[in-house]
């Protein structure tokens, strides 16, 4: 996968890009990682990327041009036409859904925008997609590229190795993981599960879904809407949900 990233701070991806899984993919030629600095596309005597904006306010703002001339330049010749997404706190969130949609594109294109904001024409004819990272804003638009790059690039066939497969992270399964117990068996007063040190494969698998379908009820309820549950996970869940009530209904008659 080829991925740009357009941005006015090149130098804050050198570490994230040559370290760890990124480093690793990087080096294995699963991916190819680019900054382009969209200062070098600007097309005036200072350089200037920014101006201020039409009807007053503060703050600055991205001007067209050095953005888009940078992508056309970088997408000539190309048959077809790679994803172009713009960093933004009003964007589309950012999910491990999108993270898998992207993972099968060739090339991806980043945006990275810093001041007030962009020229919203860079929005309408430009970008095939936005992205939040969250519901908080953010000086420039690198982090999120960062955040973005890391869990596209993960997804990727042959970047993790077999020993930290996707396949049963938070999110991918529509659940969130299962806890983990490592040595030593006992810790402090403190016992792994029996059922972990068991051997006893098909009984780990059992207790593994059940405790990520319990992790995701207490923290996000909301993810198991859209899950398919077998019959038996559901009664569990609903024991579970009928346990919680009785806890609360006797907890409110104490009180
Ligand atoms: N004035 C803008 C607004 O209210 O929507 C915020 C601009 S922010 C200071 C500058 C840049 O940081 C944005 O253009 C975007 O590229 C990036 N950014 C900030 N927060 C972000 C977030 N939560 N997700 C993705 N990008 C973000």
């Amino acid at each position: 996968m080829k991925i740009d990233v357009l941005t006015l701070f090149p130098e804050m991806f050198e570490g994230v890009f040559g370290a760890s899984i990124l480093g690793k993919a990087r080096d294995k030629g699963i991916v190819s990682l680019r900054t382009i600095n969209f200062r070098e596309y600007a097309n005036n005597k200072h350089n200037t990327v920014d101006d201020y904006p039409y009807g007053g306010g503060g703050g600055m703002v991205l001007k067209p041009e050095p953005i888009f001339t940078a992508v056309e330049e970088l997408t000539e010749g190309q048959s077809t036409r790679p994803r172009v997404i713009l960093m933004c706190p009003q964007g589309e969130p950012f999910t491990q859904r999108k993270a898998e949609e992207l993972a099968r594109e060739e090339h991806l294109v980043f945006v990275c925008g810093h001041y007030e904001g962009y020229d919203e024409r860079i929005r309408e004819h430009l970008v095939t997609d936005e992205l939040s990272i969250g519901d908080y804003v953010l000086t420039g638009g690198e982090l999120p590229a960062m955040v973005i790059i890391d869990s596209v690039s993960r997804l990727l066939p042959g970047v993790l190795g077999n020993e930290t497969s996707a396949v049963t992270d938070s999110f991918s399964t529509g659940l969130l993981e299962y806890p983990h117990y490592t040595r030593p068996a006992k810790f402090r007063d403190w016992e792994v599960p029996e059922v972990l040190l068991s051997g006893h494969h098909g009984r780990i698998e059992e207790w593994r879904r059940l405790q990520a379908l319990e992790r995701t009820y207490r923290r996000r309820p909301e993810l198991l809407d859209d899950l398919e549950l077998t019959e038996r996970e559901r009664k569990w869940l609903g024991a579970l949900r009928e346990a919680d009530e009785a806890e609360r209904e006797s907890g409110t008659g104490e009180g």
